[in-house]
């Protein structure tokens, strides 16, 4: 089998496909964890992506500044620290389709869908509720149950959770479609996650859209597995709202400031908001006025001067997604994954079963995948236990209870090798007794 040119399964093949892979040298941009004298083989991306060189020069840019200007580093260029939330807009715009006003990097992922949600979720007696899907993230969760219990309403009857209704615990349009028409007159809002964290399902955010609108509710997304994944096309999807973290796919660290979309018919809304001094008018910020008026757009949700240093690696993020192109960055990324996928179907089939959604359009980079049987084991037990040998020869997955094991090659510093070791440490597990 070795030596073989048209075998998937071996060096030659993966490293063929490497050869070929015009985004191949932005591995170097990264630096790649090592597991003894090698490289690991990292796929975790969709939990904390990998560092990028870049970061580090942008961080000490804003140190250096702050050692040789002190207060004056707010105003002085190059990249002045009080419209330094503004450096990122740009490009930031263009990788989630959003025009530039209708973006900001600002808090954290939960904190802004509080935020967006006491502008955005409005409960009255006649539609007090909301609709996600059943198994959600659990911030996500308790965000949205305890705005439901702040507004005076009751999770019980006003927080719907839609079950997946296919076999492999995803969703069918239909069965959105179904829920939200059935739901339609009570619901004040359909929260949904652009690419769902456990199984990897990826969604149509227009279609989802258009639906909660028809119903005549809100349509907010979490785009926490999306945003840097997927190519997005937000203004257009007419969502209402986004939010989403930048430290999975988006490389910026952990605890990375967060993202937050809102739409341009919203840009000069006169809806309740929670206010802090960097949303008021940019304008007349520093005349310290009593009255809050709001910046028009995303940036009229700001609460506080951007965490600068936080902000740093996000620059260093951009760069690379700007420089590949998201639309070459998902080419690449759907033949990355099926690979994988193709290598699984060949040789592991009996070992583990695909959760994720086989249609390439349904999904991003990440397959979810239970361990049917192993080694004398099954189920959750054969999954905890070859997720641990993975992780001690190399190969890093993430596993989410209670029995997933999430595998995700990035596109941005993945290489087919990557996927070809992760398929070799299975067959090796299989054998060991
Ligand atoms: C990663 C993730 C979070 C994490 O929220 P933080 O506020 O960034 O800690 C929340 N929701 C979803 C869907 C996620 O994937």
């Amino acid at each position: 089998m070795m030596g073989d040119m048209t075998d998937p399964n071996s060096d030659e093949y993966a490293s063929a496909l490497d050869a070929a892979d015009a985004l191949r040298s932005f591995r170097t941009e990264f630096l790649i964890p090592r597991h003894g004298d090698h490289e690991q083989a990292y796929f975790c991306g969709n939990s904390l992506g990998l560092q990028p060189r870049g970061v580090r020069a942008h961080i000490e840019q804003v140190l250096d500044k702050w050692a040789e200007e002190a207060v004056e580093g707010h105003f002085r260029e190059p990249a002045p620290w009080m419209p330094y939330h503004a450096l990122v807009r740009e490009p930031l715009a263009a990788l989630v389709g959003a025009q530039p006003r209708e973006v900001v990097a600002m808090n954290s992922l939960t904190t802004n869908l509080h935020l967006m949600m006491v502008s955005f979720y409005r409960p009255t007696r006649e539609r007090p509720a909301i609709l996600m899907e059943a198994g959600a993230f659990p911030s996500d969760r308790h965000a949205l149950e305890s705005q439901i219990r702040f507004h005076g309403f009751d999770p019980a009857t006003d927080l719907i959770e839609l079950e997946p209704d296919e076999e492999d615990g995803t969703f069918s349009m239909q069965a959105i479609e179904r829920a939200i028409a059935e739901h339609g007159p009570r619901l004040a809002l359909v929260l949904w996650p652009g690419v769902q964290y456990r199984t990897g399902q990826a969604f149509e955010l227009r279609q989802i859209a258009d639906l909660a609108h028809a119903a005549g509710a809100i349509a907010g997304f979490d785009l926490a597995h999306a945003v840097g994944n997927l190519p997005l096309q937000l203004h257009d999807s007419g969502a209402d709202f986004a939010v989403w973290c930048h430290y999975k796919y988006m490389n910026a660290g952990p605890g990375a400031v967060a993202g937050c979309f809102v739409h341009e018919r919203h840009a000069d809304t006169d809806r309740p908001r929670f206010a802090g001094w960097w949303g008021h008018d940019q304008g007349t910020r520093f005349r310290m006025g009593p009255e809050f008026v709001p910046t028009p757009g995303a940036d009229g949700w700001q609460l506080s001067n951007p965490p600068v240093l936080g902000l740093a690696p996000l620059r260093a993020s951009l760069d690379l997604f700007e420089r590949a192109g998201m639309q070459v960055l998902r080419a690449k990324s759907r033949r990355l994954t099926g690979y994988l996928e193709q290598l699984i179907q060949a040789h592991l089939s009996g070992t583990l079963q695909i959760v994720t959604p086989r249609e390439p359009e349904r999904r991003g980079c990440q397959l979810s995948l239970r361990v049917v049987a192993g080694r004398g084991l099954a189920g959750r037990e054969a999954g905890r236990d070859l997720f641990d040998y993975l992780a001690v020869h190399g190969v890093l997955g993430d596993w989410r209870e209670p029995d997933v094991i999430r595998i995700s090659p990035a596109p941005l510093y993945n290489h087919h090798a990557d996927v070809l070791r992760f398929v070799r440490a299975v067959e090796a597990w299989r054998r060991t007794a």
